[in-house]
């Protein structure tokens, strides 16, 4: 089976909005084994869509709509596919009582326009819509099935993960459960990654492999399709086994782990505190461990220091230490850390130095970044990245490639980054 989305919406077209809804739909549908061949974006206006719908449908089986199921002059998707297909709306009694229950609610009158979003097209199912009024439905006709969904994201996502996607799961012939695992990687690169594990990307069936990059990290999405949940589990286990054994070193998480959320579990388990002295980052580190749950039986404080005199000031470096090493160099980072870790009295101390960009800093070329970590006791790490990117992504992945450092440090796992 083959899908094509096509985003209903005048604001995408004009550049308004992202079309997420495309993004997230196409890929749900890979998780269940459906191929996207094309996405379409058409604006508000019935002719056009009409003429979407007849490209759509001489070219995928299944055509997913979002927008346009509201109760404005302007929504006409579900009008305009009733008539393309020749059949009728009607009245969803379960979605007029709940839209009337709404109005009831808000002690507001309910008016026509608001009854026209209980129309569905006749013969088809009707997913309810949890977070909002509009309901989706999936109709078929001439072996063509059309799922209609309303726009705003946060009504369209869980209606297509909790009902649409079980349903075309089953469309797409396929009954059993499809389980996916995500195995996520730091400190190695997509290309890299996709070399090494060349054999098993090019011979997958099931479970299946994709890799996908973003800011930095790279993960693998498995996905299994079986008879039973265990089976999946099993097919799952061994695919991560196969996946470890070629650059297990650079795996440090599961599914919606990020690394600031493993550090964080990680600090907290283990009953560490930690402090950081912040340059570049300006206090970036700290916040980002600041949105965990849980992080103040961790996180202490810290200081952001951001030219020499504050170092000096603010964490005793004197200045003829930082003239002699450089405000950019392993020493400042060193001392750093292991200043903010006796000022605050915390396990764990982390210095963060560098020239963000894109001028060069204290004598370093821009993307130059000193990270250390020490620990109570006296051990110290350091490392250095030399860095490319924009100003913002150099301090982002200096705060990334510090988290990192530090699982590496708690968790006790070799991950080396490259
Ligand atoms: P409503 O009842 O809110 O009018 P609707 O089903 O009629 O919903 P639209 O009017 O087309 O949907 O879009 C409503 C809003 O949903 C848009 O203003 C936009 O914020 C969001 N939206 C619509 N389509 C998309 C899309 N493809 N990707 C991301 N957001 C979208
Ligand atoms: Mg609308």
């Amino acid at each position: 089976m083959n899908a094509e989305i096509i985003a209903v919406g005048s604001e995408l077209l004009l550049g308004q909005i992202n079309n997420t809804n495309a993004r997230y739909i196409s890929s749900g549908l890979a998780e269940i084994g459906i191929d996207v061949h094309f996405q379409t974006v058409v604006g508000d206006n019935p002719a056009r869509l009409d003429e979407a719908i007849r490209i759509g449908e001489k070219r995928a089986d299944l055509l997913i709509f979002t927008g346009g199921l509201g109760p404005t002059k302007d929504d006409l998707t579900k009008e305009t596919v009733a008539r393309h297909v020749g059949t009728g709306l009607v009245h969803d009694g379960e979605a007029l009582r709940s839209i009337a229950a709404w109005f009831e609610r808000m002690g507001r009158p309910m008016t026509d326009n608001n009854r026209k979003q209980a129309l569905v097209l006749d013969g088809s199912v009707v997913l309810e819509n949890r977070h909002g009024m509009a309901p989706g439905m999936l109709a078929t006709a001439g072996g063509i099935h059309y799922l209609l969904m309303p726009g705003p994201p946060k009504e369209m996502e869980p209606m297509f993960t909790e009902q649409a996607k079980p349903l075309l799961a089953k469309l797409a012939g396929h009954g059993g459960p499809i389980v996916s695992r995500v195995l996520r990687f730091y400190g190695i690169g997509e290309a890299e990654l996709e070399h090494r594990l060349a054999d098993l990307l090019d011979n997958q069936t099931n479970p299946t492999l994709a890799p996908l990059a973003s800011d930095g990290e790279v993960t693998i999405r498995l996905t299994a399709k079986a008879d039973t949940q265990e089976e999946a589990t099993i097919l799952l286990d061994r695919s991560e086994t196969d996946v470890r054994e070629i650059v297990g070193e650079f795996m440090y998480g599961y599914d919606d782990e990020t690394l600031v959320s493993k550090a964080a579990s990680l600090l907290i388990g283990n009953g560490l505190t930690i402090s950081a002295a912040e340059s570049l980052t300006a206090g970036l580190f700290m916040a980002e461990l600041a949105e965990q749950p849980g992080i103040s039986a961790a996180l202490a404080g810290g200081a952001v220091t951001y030219t020499a005199e504050a170092k000096t000031a603010q964490l005793g470096i004197p200045a003829e230490f930082l003239g002699e090493h450089g405000i950019v160099s392993e020493a400042t980072a060193a001392a750093m850390a292991s200043s903010v870790l006796a000022k605050f009295s915390t396990d764990i101390g982390v210095g963060l130095t560098g020239a963000a960009g894109p001028d060069p800093h204290a004598g370093q070329p821009g993307g130059t970044v000193w990270i250390a970590i020490a620990r109570r006791g006296g051990t110290l790490e350091t490392k250095q990245l030399l860095l490319s990117g924009m100003r913002n992504t150099n301090r982002i992945r200096a705060v990334k490639s510090a988290l990192h450092l530090l699982i590496r440090m708690i968790g006790g796992k070799t991950v080396p980054e490259n």
